[in-house]
């Protein structure tokens, strides 16, 4: 099964500009934004969450979302996603002109309301919001509901599988068009993962979106490949790992974009992404941040003599 809107066989998103540069202290300057946008897209990636739509007060890093979102519109093929927690973030990203809009729902109950102080169906029905909001304003945008916590919560513990397939369900039944799984907290392993998207697919089917896995104790790429191995074909990553709320020195948060790309093209699935370029789009990084830790093995300890891009085992 390949990805239908294009010739690759999974699609890897890039999350960094979004979910990296809201977990660091330190705000990237916008036209350093621009610029790592820009690098991202030229190595081939083509879903990119640029931002969220939140208030500058709670997160000063994301002052400049309309703009990072003007910018990235430039770039051709690129479809621009940016996270909105509620229907007022969901109003500026519409008219800022987003092709996507990605809604937390937290399946932990106790994460939500410390998150978002709403319960999960509270939540709901804020997804129900966005969604007419969208009918009304802009219909061709896509929106993913992604539920985090949705394989451990560091306030509640364990969370009940039963939990998130009964959000699954009824965030799709409130109109959104996708719904992923996040391992939000670094908690999940391979079994889980296979089995908690195995029963989400039973339930939503096609609309199952992407696998938001975190590498917080290493799991992150054996994770990925648990869900490809049940079907799922959408894989948020961030570039050099950034962000992802680490909480073990030296272990990255979010998968790491340049090792996710490494995998599958080593596997011989296309990802679309040209990992030399890829590992070159540090550089806008590394200049924005200055000081800021990056990860990954895969830049570290280059990649292999002879190795040919998604034509290993074809
Ligand atoms: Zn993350």
């Amino acid at each position: 099964m390949s990805n239908p809107a294009s010739s690759t066989d999974v699609l890897i998103s890039e999350v960094g500009p979004r979910d990296g540069l809201q977990s660091v202290q330190a705000t990237m300057p916008t036209d350093y934004k621009c610029r790592w946008i820009a690098a991202l897209h030229a190595a081939g990636l083509r879903e990119i969450e640029v931002c969220s739509f939140v208030p500058a007060r709670l997160l000063p890093q994301m002052a400049d979302a309309a703009e990072v979102v003007r910018h990235a519109l430039t770039l051709p093929g690129l479809t621009v996603m940016a996270l909105v927690p509620n229907a007022h973030g969901a109003k500026a990203a519409l008219e800022a002109g987003v092709h996507k809009l990605t809604i937390p729902v937290s399946a932990s109950a106790a994460h939500s309301l410390a998150n978002v102080r709403k319960t999960r169906e509270q939540m709901i029905d804020e997804v129900r919001a966005i969604v007419a909001l969208r009918n009304e304003i802009a219909p061709a945008v896509r929106i993913e509901a992604g539920i985090s916590t949705a394989f451990g919560c560091t306030l509640q513990g364990a969370v009940a599988e039963d939990d998130v397939v009964w959000l699954a369900a009824e965030l799709i039944k409130a109109g959104a068009d996708e719904t992923g799984l996040s391992d939000t907290t670094g908690m999940a392993n391979p079994a889980q993962v296979r089995r908690l998207f195995t029963r989400v697919r039973a339930e939503v089917g096609d609309k199952t979106g992407a696998a938001h896995m975190h590498n917080t104790r290493g799991l992150g790429l054996a994770n990925c490949l648990a869900a490809y191995d049940v079907g799922v074909r959408t894989f948020d990553a961030s570039l050099s790992g950034l962000g992802g709320c680490p909480y073990a020195p030296g272990a990255s948060g979010n998968v790491v974009t340049e090792d996710l790309v490494f995998m599958f093209e080593a596997m011989g699935l296309k990802t679309g992404v040209n990992i030399e370029k890829l590992i070159a789009a540090r550089e806008p990084l590394k200049a924005g941040l200055p000081g800021e830790p990056l990860y990954g093995m895969t830049p570290e300890a280059g990649v292999p003599k002879g190795f040919v891009q998604g034509a290993q085992h074809v």
